[in-house]
């Protein structure tokens, strides 16, 4: 089930619109009325998301390119500013992982998970200062590996784990002006979102494995943003909320739900 909301006449900018959670996004709030601005490196998947928003009648902005550049940053936000004014809501969603330490990722790699998925938020939005309306919604789209890791995940982690503490910082500084938020997704399968015919394949164990037994889908996550975005949420800043099925609160100990740790002979004491 899903919740209608409007917001018509609102500006929605969303970076890493053109697919996955983001593309979703994009289409629920163009959906609720919003006029749409996004930034992808993906340019035939943001040309066509562009089109498909323009002939439902959104009026659309898609700037093609890399949000870890600054310059490109500064050319997303003149164009937001000429084209509509004013932003009511900012989505910082576009990341990006190149592992971690075990497989060897490289100061210029890791830096650059850093600059997507941490400098990007915060300059856009000190960008976006200026034309960000009285009231507007800020989300930062954190993750559960901000708080738990499997192995190798480094990059990942440590950009966001600073986007999500980027969200209590940016909620203070803009208190009165803007409503921060970040959402952290768990396992999200977007594949809807990136093919036309897409049938998603999932064992029982994928499924049940989560309190609410199953996985995902970026209808879950548009639906957080569009909550935290209304009025419902307007006594509602500086939050992380956790939106994954309950993944993150399943303890798991040896022996449960037929599950044995079972550590590499060398990780053996
Ligand atoms: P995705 O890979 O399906 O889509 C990401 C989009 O961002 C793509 O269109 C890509 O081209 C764009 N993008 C990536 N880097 C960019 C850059 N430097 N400049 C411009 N565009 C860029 O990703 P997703 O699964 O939809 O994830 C969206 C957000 O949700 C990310 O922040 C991700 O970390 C987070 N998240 C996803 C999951 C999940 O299970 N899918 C779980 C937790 C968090």
């Amino acid at each position: 089930m899903s919740i209608s909301y409007d917001f018509s006449e609102k500006v929605c900018v969303i970076t890493g619109g053109a697919n996955g959670i983001g593309r979703c996004m994009a289409e629920k709030f163009a959906e609720s009325g919003a006029k749409i601005a996004f930034a992808d490196k993906d340019r035939e998947g943001g040309e066509k998301l562009q089109q498909q928003l323009e002939q439902r009648g959104t009026p659309c902005l898609f700037v093609w390119g890399d949000v870890g550049e600054k310059d490109f940053l500064q050319q997303f936000s003149n164009q937001i500013q000429e084209s509509f004014g004013v932003v009511d809501i900012l989505i910082h969603n576009a990341c990006l992982s190149r592992r971690g330490i075990l497989s060897g990722c490289e100061y210029e790699e890791f830096n650059y998970v850093l600059r997507v998925g941490v400098e990007a938020p915060y300059y856009l939005t000190k960008l976006l200062l200026p034309c960000l309306a009285q009231g507007a919604s800020v989300i930062n789209i954190a993750s559960t590996r901000a708080f738990q890791s499997q192995q190798d995940t480094e990059s990942y982690s440590a950009a966001k784990g600073g986007i999500a503490a980027l969200t209590h910082a940016l909620s203070v500084s803009l208190a009165g002006r803007a409503r921060v938020n970040s959402i952290s997704p768990g396992w999200i399968d977007t594949g809807a979102y990136h093919k036309n015919e897409y049938v998603p394949q999932f064992s029982k164990a994928d499924l049940e494995q989560h309190p609410c037994r199953r996985v995902g889908i970026p209808e879950d996550i548009a639906q957080a943003a569009m909550y935290l975005s209304s009025g419902a949420a307007s006594f509602v800043t500086g939050i992380n909320l956790t939106v994954d099925g309950g993944m993150t609160h399943q303890m798991v100990y040896d022996g449960d739900f037929g599950w044995f740790y079972a550590p590499k002979p060398e990780e053996l004491p």
